[in-house]
């Protein structure tokens, strides 16, 4: 018994970045992003927005989340760091009475030609077959070319995570989002520039860039004659004049000068800025009016409420298989759990792993369940005594952050065999796992039998045999040598004129 509520969604999501990953959004379309700003400031009025900003109503946005795997269907990001992901988005956006929701289901896509590089233009044009235009469009991938954690592609009008990003750890998901709704880096202009070396005792000059590229340079000043904040760079004058355009840690170390000589000092906490994520945590109010001014544009005040938006779960438990029990298997094994005060529409996500010695070695299932709250798994997923862990993560389409119940153990026991065989009544190896070289094989004859034994790989192919040998009606202790066998799952078989009797088993080393 355990509150789900009260667990913090920082630690109930496990899959943890260090690695500071680029934005794929090109000067180009940054420029592009840049115009919208300028357009949407030029024909909404201020007022319009500041009334939509004081009434404090919360404007819903659906968000439609397309996972992207192979065609085999590998490589999809694990669904509760997708939640996580919009558990964050929802924390980051929540002073801007914005909130996103997952509109329908995930949506899985099995497609070779995005999960073989998502910034691939052949892959952006198929995202963009693939939109719902009523929505707001997320595609996750495992690749990306570049070096690219996420991007906000203007062409599409969609955002991009790359799978190691899209969880509640990684502030990518807000920066691009924040792309999506208009704002420029705060280094725009900078691009692929070293503004620290080329500037460290030389000012800039007044621009950078030739013919169309040409672009202001941003004064440190934000009044005065030399202050053009409102029209340069990122068009903000409550973002410091920022030439940093390579991930930053913060503070900064070492400066630039700007055309009048003032050093640069950048605030290192905005998501739009390239500093290290453990760095950034706000929008400035001038880029949530920019935000605000293109959900009006985008006529997106007034989406319909996800059916849940909060959840009134207050406890989940597990009962079968009960903690630390020993499970019967026989070709499936059933998991139930239990919720105290249950809110509509929630589904499941169910994580089983294997344990040795207490550690997580494998997942053997991590998956949608659906709204019951029992799920069967196949027992070829198990092993014959081995240990296994299970948690499950509900969640609604408008509550993502509930994060997983406490973890509970069962060990499995497989039937002695998969098939039966009347003059085989015992077939059994051991140890399992096997850590030494040489497994112990135990079978009991009630009658004379020609028998012989193979080891298969875990596919199904034969690695070795032994010729048949006709055997009394006795017991039977013979050992098989497996040093030659690398660590992996093996099937030994018995095989008789009356049919084959299987055990698994795992080498571990
Ligand atoms: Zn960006």
């Amino acid at each position: 018994m355990r509150s789900v509520l009260s667990v913090l969604f920082v630690i109930a999501f496990s899959a943890f970045s260090f690695a500071q990953g680029n934005c794929g959004l090109s000067y180009e379309e940054g420029l592009q992003v840049r115009e919208q700003m300028f357009r949407n400031r030029a024909e909404i009025p201020l007022q319009t927005i500041r009334n939509i900003q004081n009434s404090r109503f919360t404007i819903h946005i659906p968000l439609v989340i397309h996972i992207v795997g192979n065609s085999n269907g590998q490589g999809f990001v694990a669904a509760q760091n997708v939640l996580g992901m919009v558990c964050r988005l929802n924390n980051d956006f929540a002073d801007q009475n914005l909130r996103f929701y997952i509109k329908d289901s995930l949506r899985y896509l099995r497609d070779d030609l995005i999960f073989a590089d998502a910034y691939d233009s052949l892959a952006v044009n198929r995202m963009i077959t693939y939109k719902d235009t009523t929505a707001l469009n997320i595609f996750t991938n495992g690749s990306a070319g570049g070096g690219v954690a996420g991007y906000y592609s203007r062409r599409g009008d969609y955002v991009f995570m790359l799978n190691s990003y899209a969880n509640s750890n990684s502030p990518t998901i807000t920066h691009e989002i924040g792309h999506f709704f208009t704002l420029p880096h705060t280094f725009f202009g900078w691009e692929n520039i070293d503004a620290r070396q080329l500037h460290f005792n030389t000012p800039a000059p007044d621009s950078i860039g030739t013919d169309w590229r040409r672009r202001e340079v941003e004064y440190v000043d934000r009044t005065g004659p030399l202050a053009n904040c409102y029209s340069s760079a990122d068009g903000f004058c409550d973002t410091d004049a920022d030439y940093i355009s390579e991930r930053a840690q913060c503070p900064l170390s070492g400066t630039a000068l700007d055309p009048a000589g003032t050093p640069i000092s950048p605030n290192t906490t905005l998501y739009m800025s390239y500093f290290y994520d453990d760095c950034v945590n706000n929008f400035t109010p001038e880029q949530k009016t920019a935000i605000m001014t293109s959900v009006v544009n985008r006529n997106w005040l007034f989406f319909p409420a996800p059916n849940t938006d909060s959840l009134n779960w207050t406890a989940i438990t597990h009962s079968i298989p009960a903690d630390v029990s020993q499970v019967q298997v026989q070709d499936s094994i059933s998991f139930q759990w239990n919720v105290q005060g249950v809110g509509p529409a929630q589904k499941y996500i169910l994580f089983v792993e294997r344990l040795i010695f207490g550690t997580p070695v494998g997942v053997v299932y991590n998956g949608i369940t659906g709204s019951s709250n029992t799920f069967k798994l196949p027992s070829n997923l198990f092993i014959n005594s081995a240990t296994y862990r299970w948690q499950v993560m509900p969640y609604s389409n408008g509550f993502t952050c509930a994060g997983f119940s406490n973890p509970t153990t069962f060990t499995v026991q497989m039937p002695v065999s998969i098939q039966n065989i009347s003059d085989v009544p015992q077939f059994s190896v051991n140890p399992n796992p096997v850590k030494g070289d040489q497994i112990n094989i135990f079978y009991k004859l009630t009658e004379e039998t020609e028998l012989s034994f193979r080891i298969l790989s875990a596919d199904g192919k034969i690695i070795s045999s032994a010729p048949f040998n006709t055997e009394p009606a006795a017991e039977h202790f013979t050992t098989i040598n497996t040093s030659n066998l690398p660590n992996g799952i093996y099937i030994i078989q018995m095989i008789s004129k009356n049919g084959i009797q299987s055990n698994k088993i795992e080498i571990i080393r």
